[in-house]
């Protein structure tokens, strides 16, 4: 079963970036299996224009292929709308055997949230009126992830007052939508992530992540919908990507059995043989600039256009990335193809700190 490189195409890759793409690479690759490329370019504000065409040149020239032509999310949004569509038939209440398994039918439910909250039952996804101020200002600060809990508004507005959500919908107010994490005690609420380099770690849904936005108030599909969207539908089984993800890595795993309750996926070939299976995660500790920052696509000096202007090999890039997954003692150049014999996360696991590395690795003079 696949894995996959899932780039933003916000700007050029980073050593960064082409360690986790490295290490995705030799993961599939070492044991035979495909490799998928999916351009990340949902959220379109954040995408530059060219970036997705250099990234795939990149790849190329570092040696890293994959199969198939690559996906783009931006051209994908009916499915992403069919799978929210099927989640809004849920309720918060329905155990795995859904009725809905049966009805499938895939049957928007116009107002739905409001509807279920009436008849006494917490919809799944709700609508949230909430901003980010209002947000900011009830949450506790969380870790340097994406995650900002939220305290459950919304949620709470929706069970107390489901005519008042009504009538905000039916005047056309600014919401986002919102995935319910189940209550503390229910069986689903707790998830194990079982990853090769963090070990076994167990979330707390309801505690560590809180309700989700699976659609923005702009109208987008958040990345945790579209995310775990498409790893199902493209029946990938090996994520490999930076820890910072690790803790959505839960809420993926809930979500995709939400979407596998309400029968989504069925159709489709291939996708829902592999969504049974357990998926394979890497999470890699994160690279931080000799300052302590992470590296980020704004800063330039690491980012591959520079390094390969001033002549650095892609054997050095490659060399490097896998001194930075742990696969050589020093950052030797090398070919990708020559890490895929013995592969291992072991040493990575063994020493999961977060990296530094220099501002100039390759002494070019930056
Ligand atoms: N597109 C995401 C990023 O570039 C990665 C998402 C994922 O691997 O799940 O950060």
């Amino acid at each position: 079963m696949p894995g996959r490189f899932a780039p933003t195409p916000s700007g050029r890759m980073h050593i960064g970036n082409i360690y986790a793409m490295l290490g995705a690479w030799l993961s599939a690759r070492s044991r035979g299996d495909d490799m998928l490329l999916r351009i990340e370019d949902i959220d379109e504000p954040r995408v530059v224009p060219g970036a997705a065409e250099l990234m795939m040149d990149d790849l190329h020239w570092l040696g890293l292929d994959w199969d198939g032509d690559p996906v783009f999310q931006s051209a994908r949004h009916d499915l992403y709308r069919e799978a929210l569509h099927c989640l809004e038939n849920l309720t918060i209440d329905d155990a795995y055997d859904s009725p809905f398994d049966e009805r499938n039918d895939h049957t928007p439910a116009v107002g739905s949230a409001a509807n279920n909250a009436i008849a006494g039952t917490t919809p799944l996804i709700y609508p949230c009126f909430c901003s980010r101020a209002d947000i900011r200002a009830a949450s506790a600060p969380q870790e340097g992830d994406r995650f900002v809990m939220y305290p459950g508004t919304c949620r709470r507005a929706l069970a107390e007052h489901p005519r008042q959500v009504e009538q905000r919908l039916a005047n056309g107010d600014r919401h986002s939508l919102r995935i319910a994490m189940p209550v503390a005690g229910d069986a689903r609420a707790v998830v194990t992530v079982h990853d090769r380099v963090f070990g076994n770690c167990r979330f707390d849904l309801p505690r560590d992540l809180g309700d989700t936005v699976v659609r923005r108030a702009d109208g987008l599909f958040a990345y945790q919908l579209v995310v775990t969207v498409d790893d199902l539908l493209m029946g990938v089984d090996d994520i490999v990507r930076g820890r910072d993800l690790l803790r959505s890595a839960a809420l993926q795993l809930y979500i995709r059995e939400r979407l596998l309750d309400a029968g989504f996926g069925d159709s489709s070939d291939g996708g829902v043989a592999a969504a049974h299976r357990d998926i394979r995660f890497a999470h890699l500790p994160l690279i931080d600039n000799a300052a302590g920052r992470r590296l980020s696509k704004r800063e330039r000096s690491l980012d591959m256009g520079t390094l390969r202007k001033h002549g650095v090999t892609a054997h050095q890039v490659i060399g490097y990335c896998a001194w930075l997954l742990g696969l050589q003692q020093e950052p030797e150049p090398c070919a990708a193809a020559d890490l895929l014999h013995g592969f291992s996360w072991d040493a990575l696991a063994a020493d999961s700190q977060d990296r530094s590395i220099p501002d100039d690795p390759f002494s070019i003079g930056l």
